[in-house]
């Protein structure tokens, strides 16, 4: 297998009037690996488009004190290489006009979004788009374990009380590369690299110390918030990762109780031997087991039932959907069941809407995470957002 893997120099320059779209389409970009920019004010446009030098752009055809056909003009005018993406509130026509309009200026153009626009077709178009230019290698990565470029963001998860309230009680931790030229390079683009190249061992073992040290600040300031760690395939044929993970729990004084690995369906299917007696052993020392992406991948109840998980979650694939396909409903409330029949409980990510949740919580759905609740931040950024919510949750009663 190979040990590259192909990422940007993508940037994403996005122009609309509504603030809260504009950041939206800048983060979706961010995700997937662009380095974004949000412009609100027309005004600023210019300057942004000269000092960013964007490879993509995301235009509003409407904004109050300019119209997106005069910037297209503009741009046109500049001879700008950019893709361009037009959005608007407005119909398939005037999107279609526009995107001639930008043609005949000799520009690349994206075609049009309406608006609202659905996140799967915004991340269809920019993925598209992205160019595989420069290379990551093994090598970076090491070097980047070895300057402590690695980070831990943390992402809440709160627990269904008895009466329908959701409060935070733990986190996911998500590793974070910034790199001193590139960003921050998104989890998606070297946790494969780390696997393929065997520096997963030596990235789990930085963000398991990470994410144990952060545990044990937050126990100190009387915080007792839960952590769930990402465990790679890889080590799950890795006998001695057990006794390390214990060895680092007892160092920062942490019960295992308060850990809990979390582990990909298909990766839990891949070598059931091992990967039985390597859980096993993680079971045996208090620490909680939670099968990750739930309905992904390549399933099998049967190993469902034989390996001793603590925690099944629910895939955000399913979550998402829950408000528009019956169907969605239907498995959520199955994959529930099914984890409550079989002694786990359930966690549901990607929840991003007060909808969402209301129909977890009627479904009787132990966990959530999601946007809704908090996005992935930095340690000393989560106190804050815990209190923040389950104060809000102690004077409104989520169903
Ligand atoms: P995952 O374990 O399924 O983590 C959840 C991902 O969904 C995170 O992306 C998180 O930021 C994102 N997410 C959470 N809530 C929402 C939401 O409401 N809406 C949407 N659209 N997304 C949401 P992230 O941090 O980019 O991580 C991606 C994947 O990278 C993770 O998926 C996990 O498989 C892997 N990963 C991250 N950190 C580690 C690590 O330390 N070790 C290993 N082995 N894998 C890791
Ligand atoms: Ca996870
Ligand atoms: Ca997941």
């Amino acid at each position: 297998m190979e040990d590259t893997l192909s990422i940007t120099e993508n940037r994403l320059l996005v122009i609309d009037d509504q603030q809260e779209l504009c950041e939206f389409i800048a983060e979706v970009a961010r995700r997937l690996g662009f380095e974004s920019l949000a412009v609100t004010e027309p005004d600023s446009f210019r300057r942004a488009y000269l000092d960013f030098n964007p490879t993509v752009i995301v235009l509003d055809l409407q904004m109050a004190g300019s119209d997106g056909i005069e910037l297209l003009r503009y741009l046109g005018g500049q001879g700008a290489k950019a893709q361009v993406l037009v959005v608007s509130g407005m119909d398939h026509r005037v999107l279609s006009t526009a995107d001639q309009v930008g043609r005949s200026q000799g520009l690349k153009m994206l075609g049009g979004l309406q608006k609202p626009i659905m996140l799967s077709d915004l991340e269809a178009v920019l993925r598209k788009t992205m160019k595989q230019g420069s290379v990551i290698t093994a090598g970076d990565l090491e070097q980047a374990l070895a300057r402590n470029e690695l980070q831990v963001y943390y992402q809440p998860k709160a627990r269904r009380t008895t009466d329908n309230r959701w409060l935070i009680e733990g986190v996911e931790a998500l590793a974070r590369w910034k790199h001193p030229k590139r960003g921050f390079i998104p989890p998606p683009q070297f946790i494969q690299i780390a696997e393929n190249s065997g520096l997963i061992r030596q990235l789990t073992e930085r963000v398991v110390e990470l994410s144990m040290r952060q545990i044990a600040r937050w126990h100190a300031e009387n915080l007792p918030l839960s952590i769930a760690i990402n465990l790679s395939p890889r080590l799950l044929n890795d006998r001695s990762f057990p006794d390390m993970a214990e060895s680092a729990a007892q160092s920062h004084g942490i019960n295992p109780k308060h850990i809990i690995f979390e582990v990909t369906e298909s990766a839990a299917m891949s070598d059931p031997e091992t990967t039985m007696d390597v859980l096993t052993r993680l079971r045996v020392k208090n620490f909680g087991l939670s099968i990750d992406d739930f309905g992904t991948g390549y399933s099998s109840l049967k190993h469902l039932y034989l390996m001793p998980f603590s925690e099944l979650k629910i895939d955000i694939s399913f979550v998402r959907d829950v408000c528009h396909t019956n169907e969605a409903r239907v498995m959520v409330e199955a994959m529930v069941m099914l984890a409550h029949k079989l002694g786990l409980t359930s966690c549901a990510e990607g929840v991003e809407t007060p909808e969402i949740l209301e129909f977890l919580a009627k479904s009787e759905c132990d966990r959530v995470q999601g946007y809704l609740i908090g996005k992935p931040v930095p340690g000393n950024e989560l106190p804050g957002i815990v209190q923040l919510w389950n104060n809000s949750q102690s004077t409104t009663v989520a169903v």
